[in-house]
């Protein structure tokens, strides 16, 4: 795959445009759609949405709110033996965050368990306008394909009576020999000559319940010499003796795919059905099934475009889900899990993700994106907006010789150093505190400009200090630094502009509060785990570090969904399903700089 070298994500307000966007704005210009744009994001819920879902959802409803439009979120659960109501959960909460206070205001909902209506003879389905905003929220749910059973059954039954669909009882293995290859034409099925008559029989004693699995099947009418195999008599529906997680018990007949998702887009009333370019060979099968129903309303048109494939990044649902099965992470919402779950856990804005996903661009090329810039995008968005906190990760004591045990040093921190009106906070010097060992060099390199013996740093905010003593326990390992705090070089004191080379931050020993603290880093060592031949053989094995860390005291009150920047190392988060009162635990979002850069 190629990659895209192109490391800086746009500016957040470039209006984003491409080659779907256009061929809306065409449509609308024509007046094809008088009711308005509607697109829609149709997950299976076997799974949690990763990154990749993410462009397809800002893509799908960013056309609606350009364009004044809805787009709904529909579950496409018609494979009920691999779905989960925990995945329609997920989904659900999942897309809700990534376009909060964005794209709220064109998600359609509806009233929970509502079914498509006659409208004139034919069937629709209305969101409720506006229903985000009603008082009774709660009330409202996505779509879901499986609400729409009854009324793909009896188009799959006006098919029948049409002479374009069959009940077939050739075997899985049987079907697959019949359909031929890509270069070899299939052959008829020897059931492809029943009458309508039998045809309905046979369709409604399938939906009675009176063959087992893989007894019969019912499939369109097309051609199984088609060049395209997708056109090869596909099956449309199979039987499977299986309740489902959202339809309840009525049914063991379901839809396939290909059947069911036309429909479903039809029946909301969907314009413009976008997806990824694995379906642009299923579109002839979506625009025949459509046309051979003579619906008629305006039909919806599906568009295809490329995936999100991001470097050392997995994303296919498949996999993941083996990541979680095999324990190689804590669960779906790990934070190195490419999951929307994950990402959030893990720190990242939903801004940030959807300045990276639009930024991309929509293509019908596939190409790899470079981990960078989607790394960026997080940087720039937190750096706009994170508290600067201190956080010592590796602590090692200094004793500041000349303060007494009780006294307190305050000293004033602004919160946004680009923002003055973000305000300050006070840190609190106090004669034992913590730098990050790594700050200490016994024996200094050439131009180290930390804490060396005899040397001096300045402790941000606070002053200068001058490394007098090093003091070493039993064992030879560095215990403590005694060190003279020069009152002097404080804000506002004569030697306050001082000049040292190094300045470095601290936290108060005695003020400070112990947190867990969890390093993330990149879940694979290779740019394309996906097409390794074993990806779990190319995992990172450092990608979790875990360490006890002393914070600065206000951090002890932080909330899941804040982002701070501890200065010189990076953004943190308070973990949402870890932290305890009084015993935060802090994920890494992402380092200052690319630490994997050469
Ligand atoms: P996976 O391959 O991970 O199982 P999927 O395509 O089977 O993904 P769906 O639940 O069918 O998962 O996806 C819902 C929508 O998201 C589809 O329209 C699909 O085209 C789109 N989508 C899936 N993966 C990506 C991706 N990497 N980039 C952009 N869109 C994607
Ligand atoms: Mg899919």
């Amino acid at each position: 795959m190629n990659a895209e070298s192109n490391a800086t994500p746009p500016a957040a307000n470039v209006a984003p445009s491409d080659f779907i966007r256009d061929i809306v704005a065409q449509d609308l210009a024509a007046g094809r759609h008088p009711e308005g744009i509607v697109t829609r994001f149709p997950p299976e819920p076997n799974g949690y949405l990763h990154i990749g879902h993410a462009k397809s959802i800002c893509l799908n409803f960013g056309i609606a709110l350009e364009n004044g439009g809805r787009c709904h979120l529909r579950m496409d659960d018609t494979n009920p033996a691999k779905e989960d109501i925990e995945y329609v959960e997920s989904i659900t909460a999942d897309v809700k965050w990534l376009i909060s206070g964005w794209a709220d205001s064109v998600l359609g909902l509806k009233p929970k368990g509502a079914k498509p209506a006659a409208e004139g003879g034919d069937f629709r389905i209305r969101p409720v306008p506006g229903a985000e905003n009603t008082s009774s929220a709660a009330e409202l749910e996505p779509f879901f394909a499986s609400d729409y059973l009854e009324q793909l059954y009896a188009y799959a039954e006006r098919l029948i009576e049409k002479g374009k669909a069959y009940v077939c009882d050739l075997s899985p293995k049987e079907t697959d020999e019949y359909r031929g290859a890509p270069d070899k034409p299939g052959k008829n099925s020897p059931f492809r000559d029943r009458s309508v008559a039998e045809n309905l029989d046979l369709f409604r004693r399938m939906r009675a319940g009176e063959f087992p699995d893989g007894a019969r099947t019912l499939r369109a009418k097309i051609d199984m010499a088609a060049p395209n195999v997708w056109l090869r008599d596909p099956l449309l529906y199979r039987i499977r003796h299986i309740d489902h997680h959202h339809a309840g018990s009525g049914w063991c007949v379901y839809p396939l795919y290909d059947y069911a998702h036309c429909l479903s887009d039809y029946l909301e009333g969907v314009t413009h059905s976008v997806c990824t370019l694995e379906f642009e060979v299923h579109r002839p099968l979506y625009e025949w099934l459509l046309g051979a129903l003579d619906l008629p309303r305006v039909l919806p048109r599906q568009y295809e475009f490329a995936k999100l494939h991001l470097a050392y990044t997995i994303v296919s649902k498949r996999k993941l889900l083996q990541l979680v099965n095999e324990k190689v992470v804590s669960g779906w919402d790990d934070p190195r899990m490419p999951t929307l779950a994950g990402i959030r856990r893990r720190g990242v804005p939903a801004s940030a993700l959807r300045r990276f996903v639009t930024g991309v661009g929509v293509t019908k090329f596939d190409s790899l994106t470079e981990l960078a810039v989607y790394e960026n995008a997080v940087r720039e968005e937190l750096n706009a907006s994170a508290h600067r906190r201190f956080g010592v990760l590796r602590p090692l004591k200094i004793i500041l010789v000349n303060l007494a045990p009780d006294e307190v040093v305050e000293c004033s921190a602004g919160n946004l150093p680009s923002d003055p009106a973000a305000g300050s906070r006070t840190l609190a010097l106090t004669r034992e505190v913590y730098i990050e060992s790594e700050d200490f060099a016994e024996v200094p390199p050439p131009k180290y400009f930390r804490l060396k013996p005899g040397g001096e740093v300045r402790l941000k905010y606070a002053g200068i200090i001058k490394c007098e003593e090093i003091v070493k326990d039993a064992s030879g390992a560095i215990a403590e630094i005694r060190c003279t705090f020069d009152r002097d070089t404080r804000t506002g004191q004569p030697g306050a502009d001082r000049k040292v080379k190094g300045t470095i931050h601290w936290v108060s020993a005695s003020l400070a509060v112990e947190a867990e603290v969890r390093l993330y880093d990149r879940l694979f060592t290779v740019p394309e785990p996906g097409d390794a031949e074993d990806f779990l053989k190319v995992l990172n094995p450092n990608s979790l570090e875990i360490l006890t860390a002393k914070l600065e005291p206000c951090l002890s009150g932080a909330t899941p969904g804040q982002s701070f920047q501890f200065e010189r190392l990076g953004y943190f988060t308070p973990d949402a399903k870890d932290s305890a009162a009084g015993r935060p635990v802090f994920n890494r979002t992402i380092t200052l700089k690319d630490t994997w850069a050469k």
